[in-house]
């Protein structure tokens, strides 16, 4: 078959393997894993090899993904507040979803009675991270008005970590999370099942054994399709890292100077840029730019390519110290980062190809 470039290919084994060794893991401290497909955009394939490494809820952010995944055997849950408008679609694809605002699950109540279901609620407590979530000193007065609410099941509290304040998850504030569950089964004479102790930055609580018992769910993508825990970035051992590659064609190569000729005003993005004198050197030209890429979140696997800078759809290498010999057409193999990744898999422009 003839690729079309630029493209990502997915390793659909490596995902299926690092799900279940993540999956293993916290399944020997009692904790549930829910895969997250926001980074992928639910693409069908990836979220399959997930259900097959023995996940058994689907959490996505964005209502079109769930709704993508609708005929996944799974449960979904929707990891973003939804919003007040989304409400019947919300009750519609998702079983379960992430809440903070009391007039937003009042809504969500009346959609569910509408259609006569019930409606599954994780309410998210903020702990630090300043990001989604309701104060930890005024969970149980939300807690009194949830549960009257008809066709909402509150069944659990959920916290997330390390996305905005860059908090790290650790024994005293998800430790603090599992104290508050309890206070709330006491005082409402109840049971919560699920304590959602966050992302793949919880992992790292996981693999060094500091996470709390009683936190017994984690909402994990980033681990499982890149293969490290998000505290510290650490590999998570026995995981791939290169689950995802891109692949980008060569328009250009010439021996030109390192540093522009003439007066320096803004780049096209409107930063001044800044030059390091090299001399002459070669650079190769890549179609494969910002709408399709993150120039500053790849790395090519040739580690001899040192990335000089992209534009909306040019990125600039410096090849003068690869042995490799690059001619025009030929293709050059990168690995990408969050953020790099989260970009090539919404582009429409970047073909993907499921490689098994
Ligand atoms: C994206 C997201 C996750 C998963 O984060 P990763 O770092 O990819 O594991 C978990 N919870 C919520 C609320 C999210 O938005």
């Amino acid at each position: 078959m003839k690729k079309i470039f630029p493209c990502v290919e997915i390793n659909i084994k490596k995902i299926t393997h690092n799900t279940r060794v993540i999956n293993e893991i916290c399944k020997s401290k009692n904790i549930h894993v829910v895969g997250v497909s926001k980074v992928y955009c639910a693409k069908l394939p990836i979220a399959q090899a997930m259900l097959n490494g023995g996940i058994e809820i689907m959490g996505d952010s964005r209502i079109e993904n769930l709704k993508k995944m609708e005929h996944l055997k799974c449960r979904k849950m929707l990891l973003r507040i939804p919003m007040e408008s989304h409400a019947s679609e919300v009750v519609r694809y998702a079983d379960i979803s992430l809440n903070s605002e009391i007039n937003t699950i009042k809504v969500l109540s009346r959609a569910a009675k509408r259609v006569n279901k019930i409606h599954n609620v994780i309410l998210m407590i903020d702990l630090g991270d300043l990001r989604e979530g309701v104060l930890e000193s005024e969970t149980l007065e939300n807690v009194k008005e949830i549960i009257k609410l008809p066709n909402i099941k509150l069944c659990g509290i959920g916290t997330n970590l390390t996305c905005y304040g860059g908090v790290i998850p650790d024994s005293d504030n998800l430790g603090r999370l599992v104290k508050l569950k309890e206070a709330i089964e006491n005082s409402n004479n109840l049971s919560l099942p699920i304590v959602s102790g966050g992302n793949s930055s919880s992992l790292y609580a996981v693999l060094n054994d500091t996470i709390p018992s009683g936190i017994n769910q984690l909402r994990i993508g980033e681990a499982i399709v890149l293969g490290r825990e998000t505290a510290y970035g650490n590999k998570i051992p026995n995981c791939y890292s290169d689950s995802f590659i891109l692949k980008g064609e060569i328009i250009e190569i010439k021996d030109k100077p390192s540093v522009p000729k003439g007066k320096i005003g803004m780049d096209a993005f409107g930063k001044t840029p800044s030059f390091i004198d090299k001399g002459i050197i070669k650079r190769a030209i890549i179609a494969l730019g910002r709408q399709d890429i993150a120039p500053e979140g790849l790395n090519p696997v040739d580690n001899c390519i040192e990335i000089l800078g992209g534009s909306s759809d040019h990125l600039i290498l410096d090849i003068s110290r690869c042995s490799n010999k690059y001619k025009i057409g030929d293709v050059v193999d990168f690995n990408m980062d969050y953020g790099c990744l989260l970009r090539t898999m919404t582009s429409p422009y970047v073909k993907k190809y499921y490689l098994d």
